[in-house]
């Protein structure tokens, strides 16, 4: 019998897991039983994840820097890059401006709602800890993001995932000097990188065998924390808002494939389902990384020249589902709270959305970190913002799980466009699953 496709196991996985996690808010001892003997499994699988991030950041850039022959090359996949990257973000808080202003989900909401919502978040643990968190942020200067973005230590850096860009830097240069040295002199480091990128994404294979069950226990685990389900039905309608922002982002992706790379859309979204179901359930683009890159490069063709850089550089500073959202949030909060919001607000927040998503972390709620310094942009009074973030606090999760997804088809799509622009658009190598199946069980 033929296998399902990877997506459909992975989908039928999370089905199973919202409706375990469903039967198991019923029972006494249910909610204890999945935070103790599912969670952990979805952890795991995580985990794992992160865990190849790092080497696979740094053996694919190396190896696709050092193929390029010539650094012209990279400069140009970099500023098109960049320059790609910055125009779907803007493109992204636009439509949810648009959005925001038109349907205005904040002005309906009753002060019985609100107050419902701030004394039950304004004192959480979470609200609390993302203020904490903007506020650390703040302190540093406006330059502090290049002073980050260079390691004094490459391997301290390789020891933290919050510290990919660094990583990112260290390969860059790397790469460039073996370029530098010539063919000769750097071919034993280079075949030492390109071997290690193979086994990297060999281990994506086989961590991804047992993805549809961690995706039933990530699921499972969601659904058992989530929040009491009035205070997200009084929310429906904001987070309406963003989800259709969200899927306007992906019916945008979907124009532009076509018109650029003249490939079919629905082939692009099958092909990227499984990162996309990934990101769903684990919030993180990250995590989801070493997934994005191997759909990337093996189902959808581009070359490791360009996905090597382009996706590792995507998954931390290109948040274009990340920046729609905090717009959104920005003034659905000032909408129900009473907050006059100025056109030049409004453009204020373009800005600081587009650089807020850059400077999010790539992990679960870190929008919300940055969506206080949006808020403050604008003149939000500052005592007020925990109650601001109280108002969006209970829908947070689920939104990330789908901003997440944005984010990750957002990299995807522009490699495509990076790709086809320097003609390293090629066709599919797929390396069928079943075969990997075939090879892990023996057989
Ligand atoms: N969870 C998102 C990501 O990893 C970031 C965020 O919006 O909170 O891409």
């Amino acid at each position: 019998m033929r296998k399902l496709e990877l997506h459909w196991q992975i989908l039928i996985g999370m089905l199973l897991g919202i409706l375990f996690g469903f039967a198991m808010t019923q029972v006494t001892w249910g909610i204890d039983f999945v935070s103790d003997w599912i969670q952990p499994l979805g952890t795991i699988f995580v985990k794992l994840l992160k865990l190849i991030a790092i080497p696979l950041i740094l053996a694919s850039l190396v190896k696709g820097i050092s193929d390029l022959k010539d650094i012209s090359k990279f400069k140009n996949i970099g500023l098109r890059t960049i320059g790609t990257y910055i125009v779907t973000t803007v493109v992204a808080i636009t439509i949810g401006l648009l959005l925001v202003n038109v349907i205005k989900p904040g002005n309906g909401i009753s002060e019985e709602t609100v107050t419902k919502l701030t004394d039950t978040y304004a004192g959480d643990a979470g609200v609390t800890s993302k203020l904490e968190e903007a506020s650390r942020q703040k302190e540093s200067g406006p330059l502090q993001f290049l002073v980050d973005m260079v390691p004094d230590n490459a391997f301290s850096a390789m020891s933290d995932n919050a510290l990919m860009l660094q990583v990112i830097f260290f390969a860059i240069i790397l790469a460039i000097s073996m370029l530098l040295i010539g063919e000769k002199s750097a071919k034993p480091l280079k075949d030492f990188f390109d071997s290690l990128n193979d086994v990297v994404l060999k281990m994506v294979d086989l961590i991804m065998l047992t993805a549809p069950y961690a995706v039933f226990a990530l699921l499972a685990g969601v659904v058992v924390s989530s929040s009491d389900p009035d205070l997200l039905l009084a929310l429906l309608k904001y987070a309406g808002v963003v989800v259709l922002g969200l899927f306007l982002m992906i019916v945008f992706y979907s124009i532009v494939v076509t018109a650029y790379t003249k490939k079919n859309p629905f082939w692009f979204l099958k092909e990227m389902s499984p990162a996309q179901l990934l990101a769903f359930s684990t919030s993180s683009s990250a995590a989801t990384l070493p997934v994005t890159m191997e759909r990337v490069e093996e189902h959808i063709g581009v070359d490791k020249e360009v996905s090597s850089f382009v996706l590792p550089v995507g998954a931390t500073i290109n948040m274009d589902g990340t920046s729609l959202y905090q717009g959104v949030a920005a003034v659905f909060i000032s909408q129900a709270l009473g907050f006059d919001l100025t056109f030049s607000g409004q453009l204020t927040i373009i800005l600081t959305a587009l650089l807020a998503s850059i400077g999010s972390a790539a992990v679960p709620g870190a929008g919300m970190v940055m969506l206080v310094i949006v808020l403050e942009s604008i003149g939000f009074p500052s005592d007020k913002l925990a109650i601001g973030l109280a108002l969006i606090f209970a829908v947070d999760r689920p939104l990330d799980m789908c901003r997440t997804i944005v984010n990750v088809t957002g990299d995807a799509m522009v490699s495509m466009v990076v790709a086809k622009s320097v003609g390293k658009l090629g066709d599919p190598h797929v390396e069928e699953w079943d075969d990997h199946l075939d090879q892990v069980k023996g057989s």
